[in-house]
């Protein structure tokens, strides 16, 4: 039997099980110190709530509440993490052994495979089916490859290609998976990109027990620097990832801002319309430099450059971070060298990648830094 660790109660447990009120509770049990750094509140023109010098509450059950609300699930189905990537981690950990094996439809998502080989696991990696069809998962080859493995990750919009996975494609696998009752993998769809695409499988979980469905901070909240994702499965799924979650992964500082952040998905709808918006014109502007862009459903556009070549991609890569502009480049093994992956941001910033490109197009090579600072 390995051993779980087993967290402290928090102060709002102590209180419900004592009768008391959380403010009276007093920590001996954690060796924290008796207050935070004076700087703390210098900065911040008050001190902190919770307190810094004592470690988050060890549910994290203010943030956890919050993504309930925010999915309209009860809490007993919700994790969280640092990070969308902290709970793929979980994932992996709690469901794929050394020596078995974890299905990988690519191209997708770098960290799957990373996690994968981390945990001493093979990744039957799968190809998915080309541009033309939408880089769309091949659903026949997905459920013929269920029975010989324990984990499979999909990614929906996927990243990098950016489109939304057909309903009854991911139904289908789902169903299938099931059918393999206990032995059956856990089905790990990762919706970090969920808010833009507006569509999701979060609601199956009642029907689909190894369904695990995770969502990022990141993206849509605008909050990347915060490091807050969270998890929707079926009881017993969040139970097996519970037993390897880390006490107090998530800062005290990032889970408060989490649940404000989910607590007003107004702010996060206007950013998901901005950037939809935005993503068309971008779209446009690359077309008129020649470029491809692919449809997309997330905040990025997957750019087929020039003449679609290896050389065409890297020169444009090397020009324009010649000029301080960072695309995703893909490396030579994968099947999209000859294309980048680019962000889409504001107005200001997308025109000096824009005007970058046109600077590019006339004198290759010699692009100048189009506009100054950082926008
Ligand atoms: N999943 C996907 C598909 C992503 O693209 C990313 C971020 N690039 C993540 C997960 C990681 O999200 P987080 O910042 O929450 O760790």
């Amino acid at each position: 039997m390995s051993e779980v660790y087993t967290w402290e109660p928090s102060n709002a447990a102590i209180a419900a099980r004592y009768g008391l009120d959380p403010a009276d509770i007093l920590r001996f049990d954690t060796n924290t110190s008796p207050q935070a750094p004076p700087f703390v509140a210098e900065t911040l023109g008050g001190p902190f709530d919770p307190p810094l010098n004592e470690y988050p509450d060890s549910a994290y059950a203010a943030l956890t509440a919050a993504a309930a609300a925010y999915l309209e699930a009860p809490s007993e189905e919700i994790i969280v993490g640092a990070g969308a990537d902290e709970l793929l981690d979980l994932a992996a950990k709690a469901f794929l052994p050394a020596g078995g094996a974890a299905l990988l439809p690519v191209p997708t998502y770098g960290m799957y495979g990373v996690l994968t080989s981390q945990r001493g696991a093979r990744i039957a990696a799968l190809p998915r089916r080309g541009p033309e069809e939408g880089f769309a998962l091949d659903r026949e080859a997905v459920i013929a490859r269920l029975p010989d493995v324990q984990l499979v990750w999909l990614c929906d919009p996927n990243n990098p290609t950016g489109r939304s996975e057909d309903p009854a494609t991911l139904e289908a696998i789902l169903d299938a998976a099931a059918g393999l009752g206990a032995k059956g993998p856990l089905v790990v769809v990762d919706e970090a990109y969920h808010e833009f695409a507006g569509t999701s499988v979060a609601g199956w979980r009642g029907r689909y027990e190894r369904l695990l469905v995770l969502r990022t901070l990141s993206k849509a909240f605008g909050l990347a620097g915060v490091r807050v994702g969270y998890g929707v499965a079926a009881r017993p799924t969040i139970a097996r990832l519970e037993r390897v979650r880390p006490p107090g992964s998530i800062s005290t500082v990032s889970a408060t801002l989490g649940a404000t952040a989910l607590a007003r998905p107004e702010l996060a709808r206007a950013n998901v319309a901005r950037l939809a918006e935005e993503r068309a014109r971008l779209a446009a502007g690359l077309v008129a430099c020649g470029w491809q862009p692919y449809p997309s459903t997330a905040n990025f556009l997957l750019v087929r450059v020039g003449d679609g070549t290896v050389a065409a991609a890297e020169a444009a890569a090397d020009g324009l971070l010649r000029a301080g502009i960072v695309p995703r480049t893909f490396g030579p093994a994968n099947p999209l060298r000859g294309h980048l992956r680019l962000t889409v941001r504001d107005r200001a910033s997308d025109d000096r990648l824009l005007a970058t490109l046109a600077a590019l197009a006339e004198r290759p090579g010699q692009a100048e830094p189009a506009g100054q600072g950082r926008s």
